[in-house]
């Protein structure tokens, strides 16, 4: 990453800039695209995703083989999980384990670590504040993860390494302070060339588009921001591009039908959306019918009953993540995909649809009465939500305060108690930042409970 920030890439003409990325990505493209990345993708493609023993029998070879790996080779999983690591034989078992809270992930990360590369490469130290240690991973780690991302796009069609591909990335391969000229650059030895996410704004963009037709890639991919923005451009001005992509593949989990529909009309070919936000995050991707499906062949997650995710991930030897609590909220869809797969379809927990939560014993409550409990602790919490995930319990959030006071604490749950019932449990939270982006649109109310569980309401997205 150094190279791109000296004097001497910045300063040096665009041929010569082309020259200098690719040589730095060949040595990371070694990395990525090692035989561990061709054997994985290989493998994959002898996979049937419709058939759902051999999914699962290979879920849980993986899962085993990873839970062996961290018995052996971590500090931490072998202390923590003791013998019971080795008895788990199935995803279904994987909850005798305890959870393991980021925090607790992040603080240990060194012990996570497997042991042999402890006295490699520290990075950890290195982040600024509230940023989570990076995870260190094996090449082949590496190897896999992009096979499988490799391997979703080759399933609609795009082969990487084969076809040209342009890519809106956000980094400083073009200078930002950059006004005109080139903003893209090539990397021979991968096919690909990236276009600066950076410049996808006016007046940048007609140069954008003018040079996407004539290096006319077979697929586009990348920041959705970015190529949404192209895509508006090229619609307001009803410019016709001159070549025709495969698909774009945008890196979003979550894409609205306008904005899918404005990349749509743009580029004239089927947009595919998936999603890897963090070394920690699930690795999810599209499929043909436009559902977003986690796929099993990278781990395991799991739901809870309080709408807390779990993730296992299985490309994470170099420091293996297993029931990691992620921040990230998804909740399973529980019926069939017509696509076929097998592979379990995920969504963003619903935004309210109407404003009231349960309670156990007295039935709905509306939004009115949480509205008065608010007030009445308006100069304590002026900023209050209120989460429901499970018919016994409602999470009370408080922002701007980080911790708690026990008093405020007791009185807010004695009021819930009052309007709820005494069979209830209520966690009374504080959370900083500003209430307004905490808060957002989802406003007083959360109702998790009110996520339709049939099916036919599920598909209603293509
Ligand atoms: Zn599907």
């Amino acid at each position: 990453m150094k190279l791109l920030s000296t004097e001497l890439y910045g300063n040096s003409p665009i041929y010569l800039q082309n020259l200098l990325l690719s040589f730095r990505e060949y040595a990371n493209s070694r990395k990525r695209y090692g035989m561990g990345y061709y054997r994985f993708l290989h493998q994959l493609s002898g996979m049937d995703e419709n058939d759902r023993q051999s999914e699962e029998r290979y879920q849980d070879l993986e899962l085993r083989s990873l839970l062996r790996h961290a018995a052996e080779h971590s500090v931490f999983y072998r202390d923590m999980y003791g013998s019971d690591l080795a008895d788990i034989r199935f995803a279904s078992e994987l909850r005798q384990l305890p959870f393991i809270e980021e925090e607790v992930f992040d603080k240990r990360i060194d012990e996570i670590r497997m042991q042999v590369t402890r006295r490699k490469k520290r990075e950890s130290e290195a982040l600024g504040d509230g940023q989570s240690p990076h995870l260190w991973l094996t090449n082949l780690d590496l190897q896999k993860q992009t096979a499988a991302v490799d391997y979703f796009k080759k399933q609609h069609g795009a082969i990487n390494l084969e076809m040209k591909r342009a890519t809106f990335y956000n980094g400083d391969f073009v200078p930002h302070g950059q006004k005109e000229g080139a903003f893209w650059r090539d990397i021979y030895y991968l096919n690909q060339r990236l276009y600066s996410a950076h410049h996808c704004t006016e007046p940048y963009l007609s140069a954008v588009v003018r040079n996407l037709s004539d290096f006319r890639p077979d697929f586009v991919d990348g920041l959705s921001e970015a190529i949404l923005a192209l895509s508006r451009f090229i619609n307001d001005h009803r410019l016709v591009l001159d070549f025709q992509a495969i698909a774009v593949f945008v890196e979003t989990d979550i894409l609205p039908d306008n904005e899918r529909l404005e990349i749509e009309s743009a580029f004239g070919c089927s947009v595919r959306r998936w999603s890897m936000k963090t070394e920690r995050s699930p690795f999810l991707s599209e499929c043909a019918v436009g559902n977003l499906h986690f796929n099993t062949r990278t781990g395991v997650m799991e739901f809870t009953e309080k709408g807390e995710v779990l993730l296992t991930r299985f490309h994470t030897k170099g420091t293996p993540v297993i029931r990691l609590k992620i921040k990230d909220q998804w909740m399973p869809v529980h019926c069939p995909c017509p696509c076929g797969s097998v592979h379990p379809v995920v969504r963003k927990p619903l935004q309210p649809i109407s404003s009231f939560l349960q309670s156990r014993s007295r039935g709905r409550v509306t939004s009115l009465y949480l509205a008065t409990v608010q007030e009445k602790f308006q100069q304590a919490a002026p900023s209050m939500q209120f989460v429901q995930n499970s018919v016994d319990a409602i999470e009370i959030w408080l922002s701007g305060i980080d911790l708690v006071p026990k008093e405020l604490e007791q009185d807010i749950v004695q009021e819930m108690a009052g309007i709820f019932g005494e069979d209830m449990r209520f966690m009374v939270k504080g959370r900083s930042g500003s209430p307004s982006e905490e808060i957002g649109a989802a406003g007083l109310i959360i109702n998790n409970l009110q996520v339709p569980r049939t099916c036919p309401t599920e598909y209603g997205m293509d």
